[in-house]
């Protein structure tokens, strides 16, 4: 049975108990296949999962964007359940930000471009979170999904400042049969924005098939995504992006491994996706 707890107390007493290691899957929520795929492998890991399902308000920029995150906490309880989860945290937000709460975590450069330029403080809010689930839940691993490339990027970058001694596992992300990243936001998209969808992952793979003939110049590579976006017309482009894969500084040429990363608005709704460009990987 999947325990569901709400305060950091019954989770600490929770957690004294149970079998080491500890696998911590944080969510959003509204889960989907993707998630099911980090609680499997965390299933796996470790001898304890535990799933947190808190919609983060300090992370979205935008209120409404906040407000219309979409939540569903009996049927995700279900799929935590089915998934043989042993406990979930979904905390109201004053159990995480008790009154009082007066810190933040700020992550530098590797935070700053890319979605922490196109969303002001996102970085910020993330970093403080999941710094709080891991000193709560003192996990081993914690599994987070390819799909938020920089997102990991940024938790690695934390934890390993903080000397925050969970390690920080990335998954590959979870498609639909068309190529589209599954995403709690692809809920939003209109029948014609969801039949656009897919052009982010072409925009990706066309990139890639140039990157995989030996095109090393990063501006053809982003011009090959761009002109792939432009195939539909309801998509409006906010960036895209071929950047140093250790750093994120967008690049002239290639010489190491590299990510190619591009957001999109399809109507209200932004979706991101990425590849990352290094010998030895499959596209993801
Ligand atoms: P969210 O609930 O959107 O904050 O996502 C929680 C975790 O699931 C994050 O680590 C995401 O990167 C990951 N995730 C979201 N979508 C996918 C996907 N399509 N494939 C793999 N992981 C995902």
């Amino acid at each position: 049975m999947t325990r569901v707890l709400r305060t950091r107390a019954e989770l600490r007493e929770a957690l004294a108990g149970a079998p080491e290691p500890v696998g911590l899957v944080p969510t959003m929520g509204w889960l989907h296949e993707g998630h099911r795929a980090l609680m499997r492998r965390a299933r796996q890991e470790n001898a304890t999962t535990v799933v947190t399902i808190f919609v983060n308000p300090r992370q979205f920029n935008v209120a409404s964007d906040y407000t219309r995150y979409p939540r569903n906490e009996e049927r995700d309880l279900a799929i935590a359940q089915a998934e043989g989860v042993d406990i979930v945290w979904a905390p109201p937000v004053e159990e995480v930000y008790p009154p009082g709460f007066d810190t933040a975590v700020l992550v530098g450069a590797v935070a700053r471009p890319l979605e922490g330029a196109a969303r002001p403080g996102h970085f910020d809010g993330v970093a403080t979170v999941v710094a709080i689930l891991f000193g709560i839940v003192g996990a081993r691993r914690a599994y987070f999904g390819q799909k938020d490339a920089q997102q990991v990027m940024v938790i690695r970058q934390m934890a390993r400042d903080l000397a925050i001694g969970t390690e920080v596992v990335a998954c590959p992300t979870v498609r639909e049969q068309d190529g589209l990243a599954l995403s709690s936001r692809n809920v939003h998209l209109t029948p014609d924005e969801r039949a656009a969808a897919p052009v982010l992952r072409r925009a990706l793979l066309a990139a890639r098939a140039r990157w995989d003939d030996g095109e090393r110049d990063a501006e053809r590579l982003r011009g090959a995504m761009v002109e792939t976006l432009a195939e539909e017309p309801l998509v409006e482009v906010e960036y895209v992006s071929v950047a140093d894969g250790v750093t994120l500084r967008e690049l002239d040429i290639l010489d190491g491994p590299a990510l190619a990363s591009l957001a999109v608005r399809l109507g209200a709704t932004r979706l991101i996706d990425n590849e990352i460009l290094d010998p030895g990987t499959r596209p993801g």
